[in-house]
This record gives C-alpha cells, sequence and structure tokens, in this order.
C-alpha cells in the first residue's frame, strides 16, 4: 500500500487570521502509518489559535507507529492538553477546537478520531460519502428525524457545535474503514463544507492531491470564504 497526501489552509476572505490547523504542514508520500489532522480552533481574541495549534502539537507526540493508542486515545490526549493549558492560564477558558484525525496504517485501514464539525469523506469508484458524523445541533435534530437535511444546510444556528475539546470530559468518536487501492480520503474544516456544496466538492475533487486541496480551498474563497477552510487529500495505491 501506498499513500500520497497534500494538505493546505487559508484564512479566508473574511477573518483576519486563521484559528483552523494541519497536519502535516507539508505534502509527502510513503507506506504508512501516516497521521493527518485537522483542526478548526474557536475561542476570542488568539485563543482559537492556541487551541488547534496546541491540540495538534499534542497529537502528534504520540507516534503514528504506536498501535497500542487508539484514535479515541490520541484525541483525548490533545483534549487533556487543552484543559490544562486553560487551568494555567484562565484567560484562555472558553477556547476549543474540532479534531478530525485519520491514521491511515500500513494494511490500507484507516482509523479516525473525531469531534466536531470538521469532517471526513471517503472518494470511491465515483460517488463520494461522509465518513464522521457532525457533532451540532442541526445534525443532531437531523440524526432525530426533527428537521431535513436540506433545511440543516441553512440553518442560522448550523454552526453551533455539541461536542468539542477543550470545555471539559468529551465524547470522542472513532471509526475504523478498510481502504481499497484508488480510494481518496478527503478530510476537511467546516469553511469548505459551509460555502460548497458536496455535490461540488464531488465534482472538484478529482486532480491529483496537490491540486484539489488548493482548487477546493480556491471553490470556498470564490464562495465567499467567511471562515478559514483547510483541506486534506490523502491516495491509496496499491
Ligand atoms: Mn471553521
Amino acid at each position: 500500500m501506498r499513500y500520497v497526501w497534500a494538505t493546505g489552509t487559508h484564512q479566508g476572505r473574511v477573518r483576519d487570521h486563521n484559528e483552523d490547523a494541519v497536519y502535516p504542514a507539508t505534502s509527502g508520500a510513503g507506506e504508512g502509518p501516516i497521521l493527518i489532522v485537522v483542526a478548526d480552533g474557536m475561542g476570542g481574541h488568539v485563543a482559537g489559535e492556541i487551541a488547534s495549534g496546541l491540540a495538534i502539537d499534542r497529537v502528534v507526540e504520540t507516534s503514528p507507529e504506536d498501535g497500542d493508542v487508539s484514535p479515541r486515545e490520541r484525541v483525548n490526549s490533545a483534549n487533556d492538553r487543552l484543559l490544562m493549558a486553560v487551568r494555567e492560564n484562565p484567560a484562555l477558558l472558553g477556547m476549543g477546537t474540532t479534531m478530525t484525525l485519520g491514521l491511515f496504517d500500513a494494511d490500507g485501514i484507516l482509523h479516525i478520531g473525531h469531534v466536531g464539525d470538521s469532517r471526513a469523506y471517503l472518494l470511491r469508484d465515483g460517488g463520494m460519502r461522509q465518513l464522521t458524523r457532525d457533532h451540532t445541533v442541526v445534525a443532531e435534530l437531523v440524526a432525530l428525524g426533527h428537521l431535513s437535511p436540506e433545511a440543516a444546510e441553512h440553518h442560522p444556528q448550523r454552526h453551533l457545535l455539541t461536542r468539542t475539546l477543550g470545555l471539559g470530559p468529551v465524547e470522542i468518536d472513532q471509526y475504523e474503514y478498510q481502504l481499497e487501492p484508488g480510494d481518496r480520503v478527503l478530510i476537511c474544516s467546516d469553511g469548505l463544507t459551509v460555502m460548497v456544496d458536496d455535490d461540488d466538492i464531488e465534482a472538484m475533487a478529482g486532480g491529483d492531491v496537490e491540486g484539489t486541496v488548493w482548487t477546493l480551498i480556491e471553490a470556498a474563497n470564490a464562495a465567499g470564504g467567511v471562515d478559514n477552510t483547510t483541506v486534506a487529500v490523502v491516495d491509496l495505491s496499491a
């Protein structure tokens, strides 16, 4: 199995700084295991940047080779790190971050740890499906059948998160998917998915990894770029 990946992040056209963070910062290739992480920070002043940065710094301290550490434990260690930072500096109280962590192992299995409304998608055989569930009020209402997916897309409170790192103990979703050669995985912050519909993301996600990252970021900015946008693309080949 061979992975090829690229990542990119952009502050967008409205915000004056970027509270998203992504790991790794550079594109690359390898046999796996490889770790790809997207975090979307929030909080006053620079606290959002601090949250996403601290969270990613903590999770990359644990080697992707360490198979004894589950994705849930990896994400939870980032949560612990943020809670410690707030205890040390109460001015940071209220900062938080999403985290969608993908560990792509040498056998082609994708292990995901996930909190918040960043997303992972799988592109396979000309189709695209979301691998993660959003932890937002509207996503929970859709799951309960109280709101249609169409109404959710334009709901004024669609950004309200039900789970985030940095505020206290948190339930972390964990997923495992067997990938196949030819699969492409997309991990992105809501700066992309708020601005660009899934059908359009799918239609634009067919180029090489590096080109796709920037095509999608540019599409989010062309649509208004109201938020920071982060995109990671990972291809698997035999
Ligand atoms: Mn965002």
